[in-house]
């Protein structure tokens, strides 16, 4: 059966709809602007994309965008969600918003599609680990959920809309009996296959062009993108899987990426503290 993705122009979404197309899945992708040719193309290009990928419209904010999209769909991966930390000045509308009423807009389109049997939502470690009860040495489960109150004492808007998203999800879920599983990665690291650079990226790209002159004292989950989509595909294909599933390849810190940065890579200017 047809399964849709959400975001599809996502550095997640990306490597989600090839590996998707390349097990001979028919995708429909929904994107924000199709005539955005740039945004797209690389989609286009995918190996099966001319044969069983479909691209469709679709936009968090607005209501009933995704009723289209879901018509006919057996699964939906909902990876769509703003993800970033800078030039935040209206925390609601850029951030809260778009992952809350945006992932309730998806829902309800998987509801009165009726033919939508499970749903993988791309949650995050993020609305899993940031607690006060999270001290050194804690062992974080799949039954934490981050404090929205704490979110916001610290001013962790991406953190609390993720939070507030994936509570939102399970509430609608269980009221109109939608099967969803959630995938819950830390910062994903991977080859890019879009043009434009996302924020875990970025993470590491800062320290490589000269733009960190310190690296941030902080140690940080990591993963590679393919077990992410693979994690993603799992969760849908099984039908013993259930719940949230953490994705967390190891924990480091920002000191071991920079050495590490700096052996690979002699020739950039790697911060040193
Ligand atoms: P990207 O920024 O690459 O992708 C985000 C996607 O969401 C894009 O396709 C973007 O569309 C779309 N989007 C954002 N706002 C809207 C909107 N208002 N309407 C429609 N679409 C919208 O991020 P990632 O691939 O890194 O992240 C994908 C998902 O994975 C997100 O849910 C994120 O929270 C989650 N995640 C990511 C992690 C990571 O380290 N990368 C870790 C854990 C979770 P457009 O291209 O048009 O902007």
């Amino acid at each position: 059966g047809k399964v849709c993705v959400t975001g599809a122009t996502g550095f997640i979404a990306t490597w989600l709809v090839k590996s998707l197309l390349e097990r001979g899945y028919v995708v429909r992708a929904t994107v924000r602007d199709l005539a955005k040719l740039e945004k797209v193309a690389h989609l286009r290009q995918l190996p099966g994309a001319s044969e069983r990928l479909e691209l469709v419209e679709a936009e968090l904010l607005s209501q009933g965008s995704f009723d289209a999209a879901m018509n006919g769909c057996v699964g939906v991966f909902h990876t769509a969600s703003p993800f970033f930390f800078k030039n935040i000045t209206d925390p609601q509308t850029q951030l809260i918003d778009p992952a809350v009423k945006g992932t309730l807009n998806v829902l309800k389109a998987c509801v009165s599609a009726n033919g939508v049997k499970k749903v993988v939502l791309t949650s995050s470690t993020a609305a899993v680990i940031y607690n006060r009860a999270n001290k050194s040495g804690a062992l974080v489960d799949e039954t934490w959920f981050s404090d929205p109150e704490y979110c916001k004492e610290v001013q962790a808007w991406y953190v609390l809309s993720k939070t507030l998203a994936e509570k939102a999800a399970w509430d609608f879920a269980k009221e109109n009996n939608l099967h969803m599983v959630t995938i819950n990665p830390a910062m994903v690291l991977g080859r890019l296959l879009q043009p434009t650079l996302n924020t875990s990226s970025e993470a590491i790209l800062t320290l490589l062009n000269g733009t960190s002159k310190t690296y941030p004292n902080a140690a940080l989950g990591w993963v590679g993108v393919k077990d992410v989509v693979n994690a993603h595909i799992l969760a849908y294909e099984d039908v013993g899987a259930f719940g949230r599933y953490l994705c967390v390849e190891r924990v480091v810190h920002y000191s071991d990426i920079a050495n590490l940065l700096s052996k690979m890579y002699p020739e950039y200017d790697v911060p040193t503290k």
